[in-house]
């Protein structure tokens, strides 16, 4: 039969000699160990108290951008959701009417913008694709909780706050 690796060990079955019964060699040869590692260079991190600095590449959670004016980029035009690899992206596009001249930037809006996180792989494609400047990953991350029903985000809460207004939490 061939040997899938080379890392198989047979079993030592050899009675324990009188010291290895004692256990006292093996302790004090684990306690070497840790000591060792005391003096040495912590690899981890008391999160959440201290956290590390992200990669300059790092893709977290997204959000809609606003221009200057603080109208929305988003004109619905679905290039994102079709980008999108793992289909997370739902929208329902709308028309503005007189007097929303403030509110949204062009003609046609997104009424309705959900993002399912739990789909989401932050590829960053729906950046990429994104013709407006209305969309891009930022970096933080999704909250941990206890429902799958939490991860679908809506526009309120991706849409970056207007000046002086405080984002949902
Ligand atoms: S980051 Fe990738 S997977 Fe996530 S919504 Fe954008 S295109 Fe889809
Ligand atoms: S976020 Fe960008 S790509 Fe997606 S619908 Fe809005 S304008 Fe189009």
């Amino acid at each position: 039969m061939q040997a899938l690796t080379n890392r198989a060990k047979p079993v030592d079955r050899r009675p324990m000699t009188f010291t290895e019964k004692l256990y006292l060699p093996a302790i004090a040869k684990g306690m070497v160990i840790t000591f060792k590692h005391i003096f040495q260079k912590k690899e981890t991190i008391s999160y959440p108290e201290q956290k590390r600095k992200f990669s300059p590449v790092f893709r977290g959670l997204h959000v809609l951008n606003r221009d200057a004016e603080g109208r929305e980029n988003c004109t619905a035009c679905g290039l994102c959701a079709v980008s999108c690899p793992a289909e997370a992206i739902t929208m329902e596009g709308a028309e503005r009417k007189p007097g929303e001249e403030h509110l949204y930037r062009e003609e046609k809006y997104a009424a309705r913008y959900e993002i399912n996180m739990l789909r989401c792989i932050f590829c960053g494609f729906c950046e990429e694709a994104c013709p407006k400047d209305a969309i891009y990953l930022t970096e933080t991350f999704a909250p941990s909780n206890y429902n799958r029903e939490s991860f679908i985000y809506g526009k309120e809460d991706l849409l970056i706050p207007m000046p002086g207004e405080k984002k949902k939490a």
